[in-house]
């Protein structure tokens, strides 16, 4: 079972995919499940996050490149052996993002990066839960825990050509995407998250 949670930056779900890893670990032994998330969630995967996050990207491609290249190795070394093990895995952004920052939101071409996809062979995830947060409501929250990396700091159209592009995604597939209301509270959001997981993971 391959789930994977998407949302813009400020959106929550790096705390619900917490909650989850927690309630995870108190049902199901350690060897049934896994939490990880992209990018930079394997062995060399830390210098990578920290070129994307960080550094300056003189070339248009190198963006979109480097976290197909972060992609390609975590799903080799951590996502897909787990998956063979049979374990749920929870990813924490995957290939919606792409589509959301770099084709929606840096105007990439949608056909190019989705043949790139195929030819990558990266797998569908069974389930996608997306935190929708209206783009204002993320800044602001982004604000008051002050604003971290490259990319969370770029300017507010961004964001919401980024949130458009995750709209555009569920409407395309509102059977593997469910979409949950972000602005909850974080146990209100969980609230409505737990039976979702729970019907995936067959609980
Ligand atoms: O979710 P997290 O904040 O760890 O993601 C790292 C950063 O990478 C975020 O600022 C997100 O906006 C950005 N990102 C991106 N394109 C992707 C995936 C993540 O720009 N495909
Ligand atoms: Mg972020």
């Amino acid at each position: 079972m391959f789930i994977t949670f998407e949302g813009i930056d400020g959106c929550g779900k790096t705390t619900q995919a917490r909650l989850v890893a927690d309630y995870l670990g108190n049902h199901l032994p350690p060897h049934r499940w896994l939490a990880t998330k992209e990018p930079g969630d394997w062995s060399k995967g830390k210098m990578l996050r920290q070129i994307l996050l960080e550094g300056e990207l003189a070339h248009p491609l190198s963006e979109l490149f480097l976290f197909l290249v972060d992609r390609c190795e975590h799903l080799d070394e951590v996502v897909m052996p787990a998956l063979k093990e049979g374990r749920v895995v929870l990813c924490d952004r995957y290939v919606d993002s792409t589509l959301a920052y770099q084709v929606w939101g840096r105007g990439l071409p949608r056909q190019e990066v989705e043949a790139l996809f195929r030819w990558c062979a990266f797998p569908r995830p069974d389930l996608t839960i997306w935190f929708d947060l209206p783009p204002l409501h993320a800044l602001d929250r982004m604000k008051r825990r002050g604003s971290v990396d490259r990319i969370e700091s770029a300017e507010p159209s961004f964001l919401h050509r980024v949130a458009l592009g995750y709209e555009s995604l569920w409407l395309e597939d509102p059977g593997r995407i469910c979409r949950l209301d972000a602005s909850l509270s974080e146990t209100e959001l969980f609230a409505r998250l737990l039976p979702l997981l729970q019907k995936a993971i067959g609980r």
